[in-house]
């Protein structure tokens, strides 16, 4: 049975990390957060103080990128890779505000940009894989076989992602968290190295209105579909 590349793209907090996981899953696929590998860059330039208040040292972040090592482990416990940086379990130091804060501003960095869409192609060589980003049907995997393209309004978003914070102890201000998803979405569609967009052969999922079930049904309906497809060949 061939295996095919599964590419979700979209806006922050659309509840795409938890349909790439759910779909792996049923499909015995990997599944990779892209979204972690850049938030594993900001967590570093921040712990090295390129990164302070007002002021973003790119030079020494580009300077050191080959000092920084990404990888994932699969956690029996969680059920799903955890994001390890030079070795180190990051996982439950990457989705603070902190770091939200300033990993759209280090995805704007053509040389991180590249060198982590080196490692993703690496990844995904042999398919079998289920990629979540912004880039991922664009430029890290144009040629995948099944590409998603997923959207909800902010306000639907910044509930969910301030909903997923509280319940893990964090303290949060909507308003803060709303103001941070929106400011993500501008950075992000309008950078210049691989802007966040639909490519003409994504799937576009709108799920402000959507459960989670019906989401995961109607893709992994799709999934199989390129799968039988992709078979014929
Ligand atoms: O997916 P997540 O919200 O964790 O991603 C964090 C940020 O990383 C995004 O807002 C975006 O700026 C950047 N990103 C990106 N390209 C990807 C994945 C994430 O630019 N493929």
């Amino acid at each position: 049975m061939n295996k095919i590349t599964i590419a979700i793209d979209g806006h922050s907090s659309t509840g795409k990390s938890t349909l790439a996981k759910q779909l792996a899953k049923a499909l015995h696929y990997i599944y990779i957060d892209t979204g972690a590998m850049y938030r594993a860059v900001t967590y570093y330039a921040l712990e090295n103080g390129f990164i302070s208040e007002n002021h973003f040292d790119k030079e020494a972040l580009i300077n050191h990128l080959d000092d920084i090592h990404i990888s994932f482990t699969y956690n029996p416990d969680l059920d799903f890779a955890e994001v390890y940086l030079n070795g180190k379990n990051i996982e439950k130091f990457i989705r603070q505000m902190k770091v939200s804060n300033f990993v759209s501003e280090v995805a704007t960095l053509p040389e991180v940009r590249e060198k982590l869409v080196a490692q993703q192609q690496e990844i995904g060589m042999e398919k079998g894989v289920v990629m979540d980003g912004r880039d991922i049907g664009s430029v890290v995997f144009p040629d995948a076989e099944l590409k998603i393209f997923m959207t909800a309004s902010p306000e639907v978003r910044a509930q969910r992602r301030y909903d997923e914070m509280l319940s893990k102890g964090q303290k949060v201000n909507f308003d803060k968290v709303l103001e941070n998803v929106m400011k993500r979405d501008r950075i992000d569609s309008g950078r210049s190295a691989s802007p966040l967009r639909k490519v003409d052969d994504a799937v576009e999922i709108d799920n402000s209105k959507l459960t989670r079930e019906e989401q995961f049904d109607k893709v992994l309906k799709l999934a199989k579909e390129r799968i039988s497809k992709s078979n014929q060949y």
